[in-house]
């Protein structure tokens, strides 16, 4: 069966609501179709400790402030994902869970958005499949050898479940420093945390409210043709939330250069040393997800599809939206993600109506 409509909006994450509440305001008609079969976009399957590095009031989407949660200075992620509950329903945002899209094709100026439970005809597309579905692991020699558990942020969920083991932790980012602080501050589990290059804390007074900050600032400076101000990048990779700075001022928090290959039981270290290790905890990255737009062809010469704003070079009628700086500063984050959101609804909308 297919369906037409104006606008079609894949993925229901914090993005494709921020999406939707826009699309509204411009009296555009459109679907919001996403595979997860609960609201909450990747939320609602982070791990158990997981809090925001921003309080709620600097975490909110468009129209609507996120709430305080109640004894937490930093809300946490089930506190995230009511948020986003509510904001769906709220707002009346038709979208339809557990709505997986593989393909997006071109068919007489139009875009067909083909999904498990049927086809959109849509005058446009906006994406905002987010990272989480796509972890990255690196080629790492040895990875195929090691009979432990190997696996990424998107499967860790406690210290619960490593007790009385041996864990390395790898990855010199946020989820790396949080995992491995997580990991150490339990006590019942030895861990390891080790990164590619020593790890960079961000200064003890800057959460994610100083970041939006800068990242604005940065915007600002590049729109009125000053010189770049560096950006986030420039001040660290990791925020010191609670938990990362009681364990790192607790001294738990000692990080050893990567290792050079994983063993059958454990890992080898530049030096010829082994250590044993029961598990691997890849806290690497993601990468975008974007598979079902590759019937288009868009893709550049560095990977990522070339897009003006959120508007893809390639196909005037595909927005992207929420993957990276390269798509809006800070547009995958929560406060983040609302103006590139607007931008997007007021060129679909100006765009439709020529
Ligand atoms: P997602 O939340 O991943 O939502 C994407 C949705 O698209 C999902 O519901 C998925 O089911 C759906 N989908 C995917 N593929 C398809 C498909 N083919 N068809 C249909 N649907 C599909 N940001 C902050 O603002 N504050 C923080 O403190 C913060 N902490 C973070 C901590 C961690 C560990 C991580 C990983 C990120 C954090 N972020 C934080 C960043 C950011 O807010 C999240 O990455 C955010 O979830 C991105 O939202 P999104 O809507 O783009 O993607």
């Amino acid at each position: 069966m297919t369906s037409a409509v104006d606008v079609v909006v894949v993925g229901g994450g914090q993005a494709g609501l921020a999406a939707g509440h826009h699309l509204r305001r411009q009296g555009l008609d459109f679907v919001i179709l996403d595979a997860d079969a609960a609201p909450g976009g990747s939320w609602q399957h982070m791990w158990d400790s997981l809090h925001l590095f921003s309080p709620a009031e600097h975490s909110s989407l468009p129209g609507r402030l996120m709430p305080a949660q109640p004894g937490e200075a930093y809300p946490d992620a089930g506190h995230v994902v009511d948020y986003l509950a509510d904001y769906e329903k709220r707002y009346n945002l038709s979208v339809q869970h557990g709505t997986r899209v593989d393909a997006v094709r071109r068919n007489a100026g139009q875009l067909m958005v083909e999904a498990d439970t049927g086809t959109w005809r849509a005058r446009a597309v906006i994406s905002a499949t987010g990272t989480w579905s796509r972890p990255f692991l690196p080629a790492t020699p040895g990875r195929e050898v090691f009979t432990g558990r190997q696996l990424h942020t998107v499967n860790y969920r406690s210290p619960a479940d490593f007790a009385g083991q041996r864990v390395i932790v790898v990855g010199g980012g946020n989820s790396g420093a949080q995992i491995a602080a997580d990991l150490t501050l339990d006590g019942h589990v030895n861990v390891t945390w080790v990164t590619q290059r020593p790890p960079r804390f961000l200064p003890d007074d800057i959460d994610g409210r100083a970041l939006f900050d800068v990242a604005t600032a940065r915007r600002r400076a590049l729109e009125e043709g000053r010189s770049d101000t560096g950006g986030v990048a420039s001040l660290g990779d990791i925020v010191a939330v609670p938990p990362v700075r009681s364990a790192r001022d607790a001294g738990l928090l000692s990080v050893r250069p990567m290792f050079t290959r994983l063993t059958a039981d454990g890992v080898r270290w530049d030096d010829g040393s082994h250590s044993g290790a029961d598990a691997v905890v890849w806290c690497t990255g993601f990468r975008p997800a974007l598979a079902h737009l590759a019937p288009l062809n868009l893709r550049g010469p560095r990977g990522h599809i070339p897009t003006d704003g959120t508007r893809v070079l390639g196909e005037p009628h595909l927005h992207l939206l929420g993957y990276g700086d390269w798509t809006g500063p800070a547009s995958a984050t929560l406060i983040g993600v609302g103006r590139p959101a607007r931008e997007a609804a007021h060129q679909i909308a100006r765009q439709l109506s020529t």
